[in-house]
């Protein structure tokens, strides 16, 4: 095998590789499923039960669940779309992980539907508005993202920690407990 055939046959394998990636991991967005979550944000914001955001779950083209902000109804800071869409999906499909399924969010999400979103491990995430358009209009979350940046001594909310092994001699126990269901 020449130098060039060698190195033309590694490049092709490489494409190959990226293709199948591709193939396998589309993200190509439902552009009717973000209108729609986009509408229901509009409507939830008109019926005065929250902010105006609304997210969709959606499993094998199927609409698994829908949230809306629903934190003023609520009295649940922890009500945005992203959670209540996720909470509403578990529930549905009877499991604690989003395997499969896919989210859009009508805004990109702030740090603690983000975390969620990461635990919640679905295929893919799809959101319209940015960050920027939610600070905006009075939605600031930048201020929680840098304080996850700093050291828990130099952030805002105080924080102190204390008996660290008691609490540590659990998390020993999880180790080898043979009955734990793990997630
Ligand atoms: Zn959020």
């Amino acid at each position: 095998m020449t130098h060039y055939t060698k190195s033309a046959c590694i490049r092709g394998k490489v494409l190959l590789l990226l293709a199948l990636r591709y193939d396998l991991n589309p993200m190509i967005p439902n552009l009717e499923l973000m209108a729609k979550a986009i509408q229901l944000s509009h409507e939830s914001m008109n019926s005065l039960s929250g902010g105006p955001f609304a997210a969709i779950i959606v499993k094998d083209g199927e609409v698994i669940s829908e949230g809306t902000n629903s934190v003023t109804a609520w009295n649940d800071p922890t009500a945005h779309a992203e959670i209540v869409a996720i909470r509403r999906a578990c529930t549905k499909l009877q499991t604690f992980q989003l395997t499969g399924c896919d989210i859009y969010s009508t805004c990109e999400p702030c740090p603690m539907c983000l975390g969620a979103i990461y635990w919640a491990r679905p295929k893919a995430l799809y959101f319209a508005a940015e960050r920027t358009d939610a600070a905006q209009a009075g939605f600031d979350d930048r201020f929680i993202y840098e304080q996850l940046t700093l050291p828990v001594h130099e952030r805002t909310l105080p924080t102190m920690q204390t008996m660290r092994e008691e609490a540590a001699r659990v998390l020993k126990e999880w180790i080898s407990k043979p009955d734990k269901r793990e997630y």
